[in-house]
């Protein structure tokens, strides 16, 4: 087990294209232990997604932690090699927070459905059809892998807060 330390917004890793990962390279022992360490990272920090440029890895291997979502039960999805192949036309915005921005939110519009295409992290085909948060969190881990920040997907800066903001005067209890 290892926690790998996370990039933060400025650090050029977070702004590059990530790599395709092969079939071979995904069977091989610093893969899988870079998977299992993006998995304890994530736990470690409290995330709901993370992808390989967050830990200064240029791979494209994203995790989704479908029980932040509307699938409590979900568990932990790896997707290697993501692809949206459909978006809904329909959008919704909600807040987003990320680990490489930390203590920041803001509100984000993002396809409401989407379905991916992806490996798992046995290199077998997957499809996933996804809505709601679990939908939000794999759209902005997608954007992760070619360079783009949720702060680039926000269209208007009014909801960009801090946290201790975000709870004082963002939050249902605060209003
Ligand atoms: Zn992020």
């Amino acid at each position: 087990m290892a926690i790998l330390k996370v990039a933060n917004m400025g650090n050029p890793v977070l702004r590059h294209e990530a790599e395709p990962v092969t079939s071979r390279d995904l069977k091989s022992l610093p893969v899988q232990q870079l998977i299992d360490d993006m998995i304890d990272t994530l736990y470690e920090y409290h995330g709901v997604g993370l992808a390989g440029p967050q830990v200064h890895e240029c791979k494209r291997i994203i995790l989704v932690d479908r029980s932040a979502g509307e699938d409590p039960d979900g568990g932990m999805l790896v997707l290697v090699n993501p692809v949206v192949t459909e978006a809904s036309d329909a959008t919704e915005e909600d807040w987003e927070g990320c680990l490489s921005i930390p203590d920041i939110r803001g509100r984000v519009p993002r396809a409401s459905q989407i379905v991916v295409e992806s490996k798992d992290r046995k290199g077998r085909d997957q499809t996933h059809s996804v809505s709601g948060f679990t939908a939000r969190i794999m759209q902005h881990e997608i954007d992760h892998l070619d360079g783009v920040l949720f702060l680039d997907r926000m269209t208007d800066m009014l909801s960009l807060t801090f946290l201790p903001e975000y709870g004082r005067y963002w939050t249902d209890d605060a209003e």
